[in-house]
């Protein structure tokens, strides 16, 4: 149950319904409170978290939380449910909520959708989209609609998958719950998991054990089990695993034909029963051992020819140049940021919120950023053995323009140009405004560079190889963005911007703490890139990075 996704289920409800604005906007307060205070708990325990919250009378002091919250609050916690939440499924629903999904469809229009179209869910926009029924609704143009198409089109496909950074820590869980138990001998991460694909459709894993006895440790996780003579299947959060049981000798050998994908497996010899190695039946099929990450289908003929890359990997990267502070919609200080990045090792980091035009985000208007900037010197100065540097998250205006003048650009060490907003321009609209912002002599890099969500929105259409040429000639730096909900640029997209002369730079994006440990998954991304470390910019020591700054800065004057 996540308590916090209820209560903004429940205030979108009642503004379906009609309800007043300030009853609204009071749940979706709670929503967001509740939100920030789960925000690195456990899902698992988040129930106990609250109950104590509760019992010791600490929930009810916070501002925003009245009587009537405390009362759906206790329902939830002790009852699973609440009486207004069920009045308002049986009332309105709750497929209607799907299409806020849907890019281009926000709250207002949902309501206008439910009450004047009749359309409750995606399945009725899918029907009013193919009967050419949404051209009469009031606010939506031709364009409109065709993003709607786009983005419902994508939902579908994507319907059954979710994030690598989702699934990923699952399976590591189970790994560690399975490890070192009586009849259990041996456990592998495998298939697209250990590939490392962005979106995932099942975990697997490799194991060579008794089923009885995994079956036995997994039950109070694994639900709906099926036992085989070769795996053990279920289901953990309505997410399928498969377990395969193996042995010794055929280990190896299964690990390659599990992890696939199939077209790969092919070009591969099936081994006698004395190689142990997975490198050992590369070797036999006159390959070099290929990383799980290019374990893809399409992108070389000949592994030996195209020569394969040596792969960036996690302890290789230097610095994180792209996250947020409390000073627009990061949770935690600057200070609080920079003392878990030094705690991770880097050797520098920078601080980059919003500009003034992401006003939902609290954007900083250009007084705010020169106060940041002074505070970002000052936490620098007293902090050791990081360097923090100051920079922005500067939004890409709709006619490509940044969101600063550029005196004020100047004063910071790293302008990241992204956007946020006007995402349905024309593909050659939205090119335009890409290679504008590019051509701003003060952009260093572009965030999240096609503004996809996974799961949820396919990226803007824009031209990406003419985005990559201008990049390269400009030498500006195109983000590998490793939020587990981003991805962005994958991979395919980075195999092209490297083959064009782009740097790329992974960065966490961070809102808050944990966030920070997110790095790993754009490293994976990098990794199915083809990416070494040179293709990095965080890689580069402080003192490179300043070369390639200035560097670039000479070039194009
Ligand atoms: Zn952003
Ligand atoms: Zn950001």
């Amino acid at each position: 149950m996540n308590i916090s996704q209820i209560f903004e289920n429940i205030s979108q409800l009642l503004y379906i319904r009609g309800d007043k604005s300030y009853r609204v906007q009071s749940y979706q307060r709670v929503a967001d409170i509740i939100g920030q205070l789960t925000h690195s708990i456990e899902a698992e325990n988040e129930i106990s978290y609250l109950s104590e919250m509760l019992e010791t009378g600490q929930l009810r002091t916070i501002k925003g939380i009245g009587d009537s919250a405390i009362s759906v609050i206790t329902d939830l916690l002790q009852k699973g449910t609440s009486n207004l939440y069920e009045e308002l499924k049986l009332e309105v629903g709750t497929e209607v909520l799907e299409l806020l999904k849907v890019r281009g469809i926000g709250i207002k229009m949902a309501t206008q959708l439910y009450r004047h179209a009749k359309i409750h869910s995606l399945s009725d926009l899918r029907l009013a989209l193919s009967s050419n029924r949404l051209k009469e609704i009031k606010g939506l143009g031709t364009r409109k609609i065709q993003s709607i198409e786009t983005s419902l089109n994508y939902l579908e496909i994507v319907k059954n998958l979710r994030p690598l950074g989702i699934i990923r820590p699952i399976a590591d869980r189970i790994v560690s719950k399975l490890k070192g138990q009586p009849g259990v001998e041996k456990i592998e991460i495998t298939g697209e998991v250990r590939r490392g694909e962005e979106m995932v459709s099942q975990l697997e894993l490799l194991l060579i054990g008794s089923p009885d006895n995994v079956a036995r440790v997994l039950k109070d996780h694994l639900k709906d089990q099926v036992i085989n003579a070769t795996n053990i299947s279920g289901t953990i959060n309505q997410f399928p695993v498969v377990i395969h049981f193996t042995n010794l000798t055929s280990m190896a050998w299964d690990w390659i034909v599990t992890t696939g994908p199939e077209d790969h497996v092919q070009q591969l010899s099936i081994p006698g029963s004395d190689l142990s190695t997975e490198r050992e039946i590369y070797l036999l099929s006159g390959l070099p051992y290929i990383a799980p990450e290019l374990r893809r289908t399409t992108e070389f003929a000949n592994p030996i020819e195209d020569k394969l890359p040596h792969l960036v990997e996690l302890t290789d990267i230097r610095s994180d140049l792209h996250m947020h502070t409390n000073w627009s919609d990061g949770l935690n200080t600057i200070q609080e940021m920079v003392n878990q990045a030094k705690s991770l090792g880097y050797s520098h980091i920078s601080i980059t919120d919003h500009s003034k035009s992401s006003v939902v985000a609290n954007g900083l208007d250009p007084n705010r950023l020169r106060k940041q900037i002074e505070e970002v010197r000052i936490v620098n100065n007293r902090t050791d053995g990081i360097t923090v540097l100051a920079g922005s998250e500067v939004d890409i205006l709709k006619n490509g323009d940044l969101d600063y003048d550029d005196e004020l650009l100047a004063e910071l060490d790293i302008v990241i140009a992204s956007i946020h907003s006007n995402f349905e321009l024309s593909e050659s609209q939205m090119t335009q405004r890409i290679i504008r912002a590019i051509e701003n002599p003060f952009t260093m890099m572009i965030g999240h560079p096609t503004g996809r969500l996974l799961g949820s929105r396919p990226g803007y259409a824009f031209d990406l190889p003419a985005i990559l040429d201008v990049a390269a000639d400009c030498e500006v730096a195109l983000e590998i963005n490793a939020s587990i909900n981003r991805l962005d640029l994958e991979p395919d997209s980075v195999i092209l911007a490297k083959q064009k002369g782009v740097q790329l730079s992974v960065n966490t994006d961070a809102h808050s703490l944990p966030d920070l440990q997110q790095m790993k998954w754009g490293i994976t991304v990098a990794r199915r890139g083809w990416l070494e470390p040179s293709d990095i910019i965080n890689t580069l020591t402080l003192d490179q990075f300043f070369d390639w700054k200035n560097g670039r800065q000479q070039s194009l004057e």
